[in-house]
């Protein structure tokens, strides 16, 4: 860093603006999470100097001896992690990842099923907006009442429509996905199952959520949210599908040139730290942080999407306080708490403004914070929402003691 503050102070003045920001914030995004000081250095590396498109052992380019022996360590740690035969690291995102499994599954036109994005589904699972969206024919499922995926409305839907594939996962679901039902409802059709664990990935490794290697076809994933890596995709199956359909190829030339080796690196150390007992401990208090914060908002008459959560976040529905999510968004963030807006099931307001907001504990719980602090975090939230002029300063004053006690780099 001191390198960029010597060079470019402009530049390096915002990404101190940045730290500093992390540092004093408690972040809830849920999607979000903090790398180790390793992960960060096999990021910015002088690996981000080499080309080598292809494959270990099979590159278009010379000098691949030593990026091929960092890619193959990444793969196989991924492989060991999550117990399957094949795994491509090179995604550099988890979008790219989904497009990547899509194109070497299905051919355009065909009809594909995923989880809406009102009801928590990711926009790369067959949104309008999308080009998952715009290439296939796309039959949406949501959730119920209650905010639980309906299986039987699933298998009903996929009766009537037959998609060639269907996509489970989810970037705002709180509760645990049971990939054996989608498995079952997948083969009563005859489609494919495309899992993309995205979000729980870091729980599925700690094993504290169900893991989707056994009963999917082919699963895919982001590096960064709870398996706490560089930002980056990956792609993960059994041999039966990787001798069907050639991902590689997908993935390279299809939809990437290039693969970043340096965030490759960064990759192999992530899985690294994953695979060590440590991660577990990570998981396991990532997912007892959700609920003891689920429970200290629900004690401060907050209602839950589904009534609580099953896995690292959660989705707080606002309409009993009388605040938007964009509202509330902003609210927290004057106090130093970051999170995001976010539609709850059949929401009546806009996506720009919405009637929720989506909070994770992947970030707070790498910081070091336990289920005794989840109540404060509670606590400063409910002082925000409820009276923001009067509580401000008390509600600082959590955040502050929070951020003082778990410091962070
Ligand atoms: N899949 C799911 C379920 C997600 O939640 C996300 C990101 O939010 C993605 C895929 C896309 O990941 P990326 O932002 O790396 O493209």
């Amino acid at each position: 860093f001191d390198y960029v503050k010597n060079f470019d102070p402009e530049l390096a003045a915002a990404m101190d603006d940045e730290l500093q920001r992390q540092r004093d914030h408690i972040e809830l995004i849920a999607s979000e999470n903090i790398v180790s000081e390793a992960v960060m250095a096999a990021m910015g590396s002088h690996l981000t100097n080499k080309y080598a498109e292809g494959y270990p052992g099979k590159r278009y380019y010379g000098g691949c001896e030593y990026v091929d022996v960092v890619e193959t360590l990444a793969i196989e740690r991924a492989k060991k992690l999550f117990n399957c035969d094949y795994v491509n690291i090179q995604p550099h995102s988890g979008a790219q990842a989904n497009m990547a499994v899509l194109f070497a599954m299905i051919e355009p036109g065909d009809t594909i099923m995923g989880m809406s994005l009102a009801h928590g589904g990711h926009l790369t699972h067959g949104s309008p907006v999308n080009m998952s969206g715009k290439y296939f024919n796309v039959v949406p499922y949501g959730t119920d009442d209650n905010g639980y995926i309906d299986y039987d409305e699933v298998l009903k839907i996929a009766k009537k429509c037959k998609p060639k594939l269907i996509i489970a996962g989810a970037s705002a679901y709180p509760r645990a996905i049971d990939f054996k039902k989608f498995r079952k409802i997948a083969d009563e059709v005859d489609a494919y199952l495309f899992v993309d664990m995205a979000h729980i990935a870091g729980l599925v490794a700690a094993g504290v959520h169900m893991s989707p290697i056994p009963y999917a076809d082919v699963v895919t994933t982001t590096t960064h949210k709870t398996l706490r890596g560089p930002r980056g995709g990956m792609i993960l199956c059994n041999q039966e599908a990787a001798e069907q359909f050639n991902f590689n190829k997908a993935v390279f030339p299809g939809m990437q040139g290039g693969p970043l080796m340096h965030v490759i690196a960064a990759k192999a150390v992530c899985l690294k730290e994953a695979l060590d007992d440590s991660f577990k401990e990570y998981g396991k208090n990532v997912v007892d942080n959700a609920q003891a914060l689920a429970k200290g908002l629900m004690d401060r008459g907050f209602n839950l999407v589904s009534g609580g959560t099953d896995n690292h976040l959660m989705l707080v529905d606002l309409q009993n306080m009388g605040v938007t999510g964009k509202d509330c968004e902003k609210l927290l963030d004057a106090a130093n708490i970051t999170c995001n807006k976010n539609a709850i099931p059949n929401d009546p307001k806009s996506p720009f403004v919405t009637s929720g907001i989506r909070i994770g504990t992947p970030a707070i719980t790498t910081r070091g914070m336990k289920t005794e602090d989840m109540d404060a975090i509670a606590e400063a939230i409910s002082l925000l929402v409820k009276d923001v002029d009067a509580n401000k300063a008390k509600a600082m004053e959590i955040v502050k003691t929070l951020t003082d006690k778990y410091p962070l780099y």
